[in-house]
């Protein structure tokens, strides 16, 4: 909680001082997003409030629609559940929530994490769902690893994961499936895009909602909700949550992409919106090929290919050849194709950059 305490409000200098929103208490924090000394009250109004404010203004829901919320049992998955079963309660929203988690099978990790969101549904009185990998597809990710080692588990991980999750809300038969990717999450999804010259998934990464032309949309309610304002709202609120790591997360590339956000942060608190909004504001040329959409012939989930991606890797692991799904066959003109292949998939997959992000601490 060190993050909380550096940014609480210095209780000397504050002394004498007031909260500057409601005037009246004396201020308990320094709010991460603006600096503003605030009290706790205050607080959660506007940190509550923004939410349903980008709700309402992005139109997320309709009245009467089931909604699943992806829920890993960590601090951004646990405040979304928490936020929304308030707001849907205060502002009367109609809609029917549930809980939504996957079961990858890492021992040590997920299994404990699980334990958290069963205690989230007594808690907050929201029906919870486990999908599970060895349901699924006969593998847990220990199993993955073992085969595999700890190179791309990630991207088995993550694969997996985003059709296990429509699977799951296609179970609930929700119309919606939310996720806690959170501000920070998407400017650094923005970076990474342009890090990798991916000017196709740029713009796309900050959709709030994706995926409306697939099975379940989904949709980011955290999308301007900054991840220390998260951590702090789930301290005070004294929130059940879960904040240990996966055992198997890489220490790759996103984490320097992260380190460098939270610098950046630190000089000027406005950078992540800031971020954001140029992700918003690139345009894709005219130009760029978007492959048609159509459904995997093995298993029916949507993908631009003859078989998806999940029935590519699992043949893989199945056949004991794990490359398969992720080989680099180099085409005629020396152009990676399954490079090729995978970012056509992805443009063809709306959205689907953030979900397929190595997870490390971060909620899916
Ligand atoms: Fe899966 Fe995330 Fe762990 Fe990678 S870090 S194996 S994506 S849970
Ligand atoms: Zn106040
Ligand atoms: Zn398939």
């Amino acid at each position: 909680m060190g993050d909380v305490e550096a940014s609480s409000a210095n209780p000397k200098r504050a002394q004498g001082r007031l909260c500057s929103i409601c005037g009246a208490k004396r201020p308990a924090l320094k709010r991460p997003k603006t600096l503003e000394e605030i009290c706790r009250e205050c607080f959660y109004n506007v940190f509550e409030d923004e939410i349903h404010k980008v709700i309402v203004e992005n139109n997320l829901f309709k009245c009467g629609e089931r909604v699943a919320i992806g829920a890993s049992g960590g601090k951004d998955s646990t405040v979304l559940a928490y936020v929304l079963s308030e707001l849907n309660r205060r502002h009367s929203y109609g809609l029917d929530l549930f809980l939504l988690s996957v079961d990858e099978g890492i021992t040590g990790y997920r299994d404990d994490s699980l334990e958290t969101v069963k205690r989230n549904e007594i808690q907050y009185g929201l029906p919870l769902k486990i999908v599970s990998y060895k349901d699924l597809y006969g593998w847990t990710m220990d199993e993955i690893v073992k085969a595999i080692g700890l190179k791309n588990n990630c991207t088995f991980c993550g694969v997996f994961r985003r059709q296990a999750l429509d699977r799951g809300a296609a179970l609930l038969k929700a119309d919606k499936l939310v996720t806690g990717h959170n501000a920070d999450d998407i400017a650094e999804t923005v970076l990474l895009n342009i890090l990798r010259g991916d000017i196709a998934r740029l713009s796309r990464c900050t959709y709030i909602t994706t995926g409306e032309d697939g099975p379940i949309p989904r949709c980011k309610p955290f999308k301007y909700t900054y991840e220390k304002e998260i951590v702090m709202y789930a301290y005070f609120k004294k929130l059940d949550y879960f904040s240990t790591e996966c055992i198997y997360s890489p220490n790759a590339y996103r984490g320097f992409a992260r380190e460098f956000i939270k610098d950046l942060e630190r000089i000027r608190p406005r950078a992540i919106l800031d971020i954001i909004r140029s992700g918003e504001n690139f345009r894709i040329s005219t130009f760029t090929r978007m492959p048609e959409q159509g459904t995997c012939k093995r298993c029916g989930y949507i993908s631009s290919q003859k078989l998806c991606k999940a029935c590519l890797l699992l043949e893989g692991l199945n056949r004991g050849l794990p490359k398969l799904g992720i080989g680099r066959t180099k085409g005629h003109n020396g152009v990676n194709k399954d490079d090729e292949q995978q970012k056509i998939s992805h443009s063809r997959e709306k959205g689907s950059s953030l979900q397929s992000k190595q997870c490390g601490t971060l909620d899916f």
